[in-house]
């Protein structure tokens, strides 16, 4: 098989060296250089603008994109060499951890949707982190119930927010289930990077400055990623520890879970350096991890078979709900205007019915998605949210003329108690799709950008249980689903997307497409839109990705990307029709950057065409062109 890869918008000039015909890099789209349209506070890592005119990677065979080229280039070389979409994941992740180590590792977790093509199954991994044993349901508020001062010097660079990382597990276990090259052959791309060294990217060093200050509390995290008086690095780095590490991993996975490295793990989670709060963690906790297989969310869409993430995460659920109430609208009405490889220009309407469906699934979310293991959902499972007279009823509450602005949970009987919001950052996603068919779409995640900013080994620690609510109660004092307890996963917002055609019957057919995000809250939106995009609007991926990010929470605000380079940000957006034309409606119209980390392949004829968010550093690559 031709091994040309071609590649969207690679930047690194590790990944741009590689040899013509193996691993060659086509770079694609240009910087756009705007004014900042205001940061989102609320949002997750921080946004670094935006590419114009990237072009849809068309390949032959097999396809990956992630968020980074050398991590790009280094998954499509496993899948060229006969390696299967599991394989790929796992170097993919072992490179990701490396080059864009604010966002996901090996201290972290993730959720992925696996499509076995042989099996035509589709099987949910749960490498979610969880909560020690010793996590009640006051560990984030408070340092023990006798001192019930808060976790200094926040709960999220304390140890409490650290949870027992997942992803190491689920990798493992997937790749036992679906691997071909042999385990510790994944991990070599990512062990010589890590020796020799690789050039800081742009992002990562926007993200390092912006960090500083609390990356400067932890010794080892200080040493990797500050100068010694304190500034941020620039240049190259190298990470010896991380490359020891992997080595251990490649010899067994069970390394991160046992023996030294957990014995480390435990001990760099309890430091107290700095003044801060340490994780009551052990290495017990540690060895007690497990991978969750959990059934997938599948939903019908368009004609199409969409399969989601189940809880602990919302977001299937989420994605699944505002689209089960926009089947009740003809969207393909409202596709956008002008349409070129940035997606053109969205309208009104199509913005609006969008973000009324989304505040009626977040209101959902919010009020009733928690690890199902300790709290159920209504009805018990999926469906009561997900009935198509439920759905009905929820899509009448739209209006087309006026937002609703906030919008009600349905009613199921005595709820638990709203889950105040929790801010969520610092995630990766990768998508891939094998020679033989297979597919993964892996959202991966150290939850804020260098989760909890304790690194050990070469790797930082996830700061994930700071996605649960704090308090335990809401102020009438009904219990909150998402409340800490031993043992339970953190909600998650992360939505790993697989599409799949169906046949006249509704069965689940060839698979169609892969799409995720990272995003923080804001995921559902991101992959809400990518979806329209390319199943209502007709969009090649690239174009349904790079489209302007917008969309709704459960509040009055709704999110136009000002990043884009259509969005005229001028005066609040005062001279955009799409902002003003919202506004008339009732929305209060947020015109703050957003920082999405989409990828999407889809099936065209025989082969598969990709794209990669112009708004991070992530590549395309396959055979073929
Ligand atoms: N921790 C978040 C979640 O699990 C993801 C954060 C992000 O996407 O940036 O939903």
């Amino acid at each position: 098989m031709a091994a040309v890869l071609v590649c969207a918008g690679c930047t690194a000039p590790e990944a741009a060296a590689a040899p013509a015909g193996s691993c060659a890099i086509v770079s694609n789209g240009t910087p756009v250089t705007k004014p900042r349209g205001g940061r989102d506070e609320s949002a997750p890592e921080t946004a670094t603008g935006y590419r114009t005119g990237m072009a849809a990677v068309p390949t032959d065979h097999y396809a990956v994109a992630t968020a980074n080229p050398l991590a790009t280039r280094a998954a499509c070389e496993v899948l060229r060499d006969g390696g299967t979409a599991a394989d790929a994941l796992v170097t993919a992740q072992a490179v990701l951890g490396l080059v864009e180590p604010q966002s996901s590792g090996i201290g972290g977790g993730g959720f992925l949707l696996y499509y076995d093509a042989a099996a035509n199954s589709v099987q949910a991994f749960d490498g979610r982190e969880t909560a020690p044993a010793a996590a009640t349901e006051n560990y984030l508020r408070w340092v023990s119930d006798a001192d019930r001062t808060a976790p200094t010097p926040d709960a999220r660079a304390s140890g409490r927010s650290i949870g027992v990382p997942g992803i190491v597990r689920m990798l493992a276990d997937v790749h036992a289930q679906h691997g071909r090259t042999p385990w510790r052959d994944l991990f070599g791309p990512a062990v010589r990077l890590a020796d020799d060294g690789f050039q800081i990217s742009p992002r990562l060093a926007a993200a390092i400055a912006d960090a500083a200050p609390k990356l400067r509390i932890d010794a080892a995290s200080a040493d990797y990623f500050l100068e010694p008086d304190g500034s941020p690095k620039s240049g190259r780095l190298s990470n010896a520890a991380y490359a020891k590490t992997l080595g251990a991993l490649a010899t067994d996975p069970a390394a991160l879970y046992t023996g030294p490295i957990a014995g480390d793990i435990v001990a760099a989670a309890a430091d107290t350096a700095g003044g801060r709060t340490p994780s009551l963690m052990t290495t017990a906790d540690l060895a007690g991890y497990r991978t969750r297989i959990r059934e997938p969310l599948c939903t019908p869409y368009r004609g199409k078979q969409i399969c989601g993430m189940p809880p602990p995460s919302s977001g299937g659920i989420a994605v699944a709900e505002t689209l089960g109430v926009l089947s009740h609208f003809d969207m393909a009405a409202h596709r956008p205007t002008d349409v070129d490889a940035d997606g053109g220009r969205l309208t009104v309407q199509g913005v609006h019915l969008i973000a009324e469906a989304e505040r009626l699934a977040y209101a959902d979310r919010d009020r009733y998605v928690a690890d199902t293991d300790f709290v159920p959902l209504p009805g018990g499972s999926p469906n009561a949210l997900l009935a198509a007279d439920y759905l009905a009823g929820r899509a009448a509450l739209v209006s087309p003329d006026r937002t609703m602005g906030t919008a009600k949970p349905g009613e199921f009987g005595p709820p638990a108690a709203l889950a105040p919001p929790v801010p969520e950052h610092g995630t990766s996603h990768i998508s891939v799709v094998d020679a033989q068919g297979n597919a993964a779409s892996l959202t991966t995640t150290i939850e804020s950008a260098f989760g909890s900013f304790h690194m050990v080994d070469g790797f930082l620690l996830n700061n994930q249980l700071t996605d649960f609510s704090a308090e335990p109660t809401a102020p009438d004092g009904a219990p909150v689903a998402n409340r800490v307890a031993p043992g339970k996963r953190p909600r998650s917002t992360m939505a790993p997307t697989l599409v799949f055609d169906t046949d006249a019957g509704g069965a689940r057919g060839p698979l169609y497409a892969v799409a995720g995000s990272p995003g923080g809250s804001t995921i559902i939106q991101f992959v809400v839109k990518t979806l329209v995009g390319m199943l209502d609007w007709g969009l090649d991926p690239q174009q349904a990705v790079s489209m302007v990010d917008f969309g709704a929470a459960n509040s009055p605000t709704t999110n136009v990307g000002g990043e884009h380079p259509v969005v005229d940000i001028s005066d609040d957006g005062r001279h955009d029709p799409l902002v003003t034309g919202l506004r008339d409606l009732g929305h209060e119209v947020d015109i703050a950057d957003q920082s999405s980390g989409l990828s999407a392949i889809v099936r065209s004829g025989p082969g598969w065409v990709g794209g990669a968010d112009p708004r991070r550093e992530g590549a395309v690559m396959g055979d073929g062109g």
